[in-house]
């Protein structure tokens, strides 16, 4: 055997993979991983085997399909009010995961500083690691996981390339306010610190509240990656189409690395979101749909000793077990899966010291009848 030194010996295969392999063996409702149990549109599925049969099945351009990035352009003006250039500033990825990393590894150099929000998305801290920057974890804490803005100020240095943010945020279901956007604004202010803003949920925000989107700010947005994918919207996981907005000189960087990482994704799914783009209803209504998912689960959920955070937004739903066991989370969701047949995600993985908060996070992006199933089983616990 020729002796292999891991560029990531502490990483383990990921969570997401091990509940959901654990609920299939154990044939568990799987609450663990995030992806709807209901089917994506008919319609949209029709256009895709349309440009399949109609012969779009070669390489999309390596920035991805123009009139693919003219809608988002037009998307992102409608709805943030942001002006954007199609041709140098927007770049369609291969899923947010590999926008995460491109736009990560075109800035980060050795020894720079990343501020990591913990819990923190699992794809962000080792990227950081394999460029030989150091990730900087702050801790947001229960209930309300909240950025602490002073500690921000303090962690800041020379040294800071990036900030990652993620709201609505995953696992935690929290959101940025206007008062944090400010914030950063004035803490960024003459740094030459970099923002990567994985907006992955922006159409997942709950009781009338407003997605703080990067774009609402122009001067936030100056020094900015911001990170969606169409998975989470069109419910197409699956299908690993996302997208990198970020001013030209950015995206000249991030493009560097992206044509290597994939050069282009997937050319007739690219064209089919094309065709839907512009069609509002489909994603002006994700908010209300995912919102009677999450009160459906919480009030199936009444009778059960497990206690819920807010969520404002994302299909996902945190709950503390203080009052049904002192195991630690890990531990507790292997024996759930095993022993109630319900798998979930438990949130102390997504701390880089393992803190275990007591708390496990459910995905609600499921069938009503699926979401009363699977309360039942947690209300017997
Ligand atoms: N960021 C966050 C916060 C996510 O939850 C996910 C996936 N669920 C991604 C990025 C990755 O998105 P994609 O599946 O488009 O790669
Ligand atoms: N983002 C999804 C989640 O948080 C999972 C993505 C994945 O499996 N890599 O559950």
């Amino acid at each position: 055997m020729i002796p292999l030194d891991s560029k990531l010996p502490d990483i383990n295969v990921t969570i997401f993979t091990v509940m959901s392999q654990l609920a299939n063996d154990h044939l568990a409702i799987n609450l663990s991983q995030g992806f709807p149990d209901f089917d994506a549109d008919s319609d949209l599925i029709e256009r895709v085997t349309d440009h399949m049969r109609s012969g779009s099945n070669q390489y999309a351009p390596m920035q991805g399909v123009p009139s693919l990035r003219q809608k988002i352009a037009r998307k992102i003006r409608d709805l943030y009010h942001f002006d954007s250039d199609p041709d140098t500033e927007i770049t369609v990825t291969s899923g947010a995961t590999e926008a995460l990393y491109a736009a990560i590894t075109s800035v980060v150099r050795t020894g720079d500083d990343v501020i990591i929000f913990e819990p923190a998305y699992d794809a962000y801290a080792p990227v950081v690691r394999l460029n030989n920057g150091n990730p900087v974890f702050l801790q947001l804490k229960p209930p309300d996981y909240r950025i602490d803005w002073d500690e921000v100020e303090d962690k800041l240095s020379e040294k800071t390339r990036l900030i990652i943010l993620n709201s609505p945020h995953n696992p935690t279901g929290s959101i940025l306010s206007k008062s944090d956007m400010t914030a950063l604004d004035t803490i960024l202010d003459n740094t030459g610190t970099l923002i990567l803003s994985d907006e992955v949920y922006e159409h997942i925000v709950f009781d009338h509240q407003v997605h703080e989107s990067i774009l609402r700010y122009p001067s936030l947005a100056a020094r900015s990656y911001v990170v969606s994918s169409f998975g989470k919207t069109y419910h197409t996981t699956g299908w690993k189409i996302g997208y990198c907005l970020a001013p030209e000189a950015l995206t000249r960087e991030f493009r560097r690395v992206h044509q290597f990482l994939t050069f282009s994704s997937n050319t007739p799914i690219q064209l089919a979101y094309a065709d839907i783009l512009d069609q509002e209803h489909l994603y002006q209504g994700l908010a209300s749909f995912y919102q009677k998912k999450r009160d459906a689960f919480l009030f199936y959920m009444k009778g059960s000793r497990f206690k819920p955070v807010p969520c404002s937004g994302t299909y996902f739903q945190m709950m503390q077990y203080h009052a049904i066991s002192d195991m630690p989370d890990i531990d507790f969701a292997r024996w759930m899966t095993i022993e109630h047949g319900v798998a979930s995600i438990p949130v102390s993985v997504f701390y880089h010291t393992g803190t275990d908060h007591k708390v496990v996070r459910f995905c609600f992006a499921k069938k009503e009848a699926t979401l009363e199933r699977a309360a039942e089983k947690l209300c017997r616990i």
